[in-house]
């Protein structure tokens, strides 16, 4: 947003409250998960908004360009090909079905992408053992602070939405079905022992109809794109929660993939050596990520959701924990991500004038 230079704005849309330390219990050792007012950055904290709040802004800020058209409550539903090629997309909107013919579809599109399963992209499945229990409690006044608690072969990551908490219970996918027919007292009693400040509250959980299954899918496309088409964030490769860093990702390869096809969209002219960059600028830093979710998957939670012990934090954390340089290396990872990206295309809305947007170089 600052780079963009809309973060002034963007700070004055509802959000509960600028985090800079994400903290957490394992077992009974309290820990810093990240501290992000040691970044380098020029904001030095990360912003809980709402999510039609955030994506509000951005069709806000779109708008600004009179060549954009955002079409509310439409689903696309397949792609149209003409010799080989793609040329659009159809869809379902609120007055019926609609085709839309483009120069390039961007299909960005989340973890369960449309426009992937129907372009042909082969998908590599690289499995994902956990699923996550999603509900919300209320939350009161003098709730501790902390993110994430586990113990005893259970975790539960709590996140403010301001009068409640989004809370996440990361799951085995073979024993949720277990979980449910152990009843939903037992999963209740299961949250008060990770955190007995919601006692008062876990009756909210009246049956498990108050809670989702986020499904948890963990692939990769070897390649992103064919011609005029190219599969960005999730659609392209699809994130695990570990770590918090898929949205991050995501945004990253929107950057990059704006920074190589500006040029090329306004002259009309996308070559599939264009839609090669993108992967070539973005595949490196999404492999790397995707291996080290696999690896704390594995080492840590995996291994944490087997052990109904009680929990110890591993030495090997509790050293990096307690050491400088690999906390502000794990702060950056999380927050920057490994190759961070620029905003480099010029601004030619018409609200403001044409020019190089303004960025922070030590990022
Ligand atoms: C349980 C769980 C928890 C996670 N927690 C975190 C976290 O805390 N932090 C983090 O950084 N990452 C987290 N991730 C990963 C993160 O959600 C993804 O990596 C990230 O959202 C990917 O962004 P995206 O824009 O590619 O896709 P998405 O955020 O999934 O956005 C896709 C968009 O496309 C729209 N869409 C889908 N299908 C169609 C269609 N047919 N037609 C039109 N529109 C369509 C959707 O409505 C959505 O708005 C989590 C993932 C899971 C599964």
């Amino acid at each position: 947003m600052h780079e963009l230079g809309v973060l002034d704005e963007f700070l004055k849309r509802l959000h509960q409250k600028q985090v800079r330390q994400i903290r957490a219990r394992i077992g009974r050792d309290e820990i810093v998960l990240g501290d992000l007012s040691l970044l380098s950055t020029h904001c030095r904290f990360m912003v809980m908004m709402p999510q039609w709040e955030f994506l509000d802004f951005l069709a806000e800020q779109a708008r600004r360009h009179p060549t954009f058209h955002l079409r509310m409550e439409t689903e696309v539903t397949g792609l149209i090909e003409e010799n080989g090629r793609i040329v659009g997309i159809r869809g379902n909107a609120p007055a019926g079905p609609v085709e839309v013919r483009v120069d390039l579809v961007v299909g960005a599109d989340g973890r369960n992408s449309v426009v992937r399963d129907c372009s042909g992209l082969l998908v590599e499945d690289l499995g994902a053992p956990t699923d996550v229990l999603w509900m919300r409690l209320s939350k009161h006044a003098n709730d501790p602070e902390l993110f994430f608690y586990a113990d005893r072969g259970k975790a539960l990551f709590l996140t403010d939405r301001g009068d409640y908490w989004q809370c996440g219970v990361p799951a085995p996918k073979a024993a949720i079905a277990e979980m449910q027919a152990k009843g939903i007292e037992d999963f209740r009693a299961a949250i008060v022992e990770l955190a007995p400040f919601l006692q008062d509250r876990v009756a909210e959980l009246r049956d498990w109809n108050d809670l989702k299954l986020l499904t948890v899918r963990v692939d990769r496309l070897p390649q992103w794109h064919r011609p005029c088409l190219v599969c960005i964030g999730d659609a392209a490769h699809a994130m695990s929660p570990v770590g918090g860093v898929g949205i991050n990702l995501a945004i990253q390869d929107a950057v990059a993939a704006a920074n190589i096809l500006a040029g090329p969209l306004r002259e009309g002219a996308v070559s599939a050596g264009d839609l090669t960059k993108i992967q070539r600028r973005r595949a490196f830093s999404t492999r790397l990520t995707q291996r080290v979710q696999a690896l704390i998957q594995k080492r840590l939670v995996g291994r944490g959701l087997r052990n109904p012990g009680p929990t110890r934090l591993p030495w090997l954390l509790r050293l990096l924990e307690r050491t400088t340089l690999p906390c502000r290396l794990r702060n950056r990872v999380i927050a920057v991500g490994i190759r961070p990206e620029h905003v480099k295309t010029p601004d030619v809305s018409n609200a403001r004038s044409a020019g190089p947007v303004t960025h922070n170089p030590k990022m």
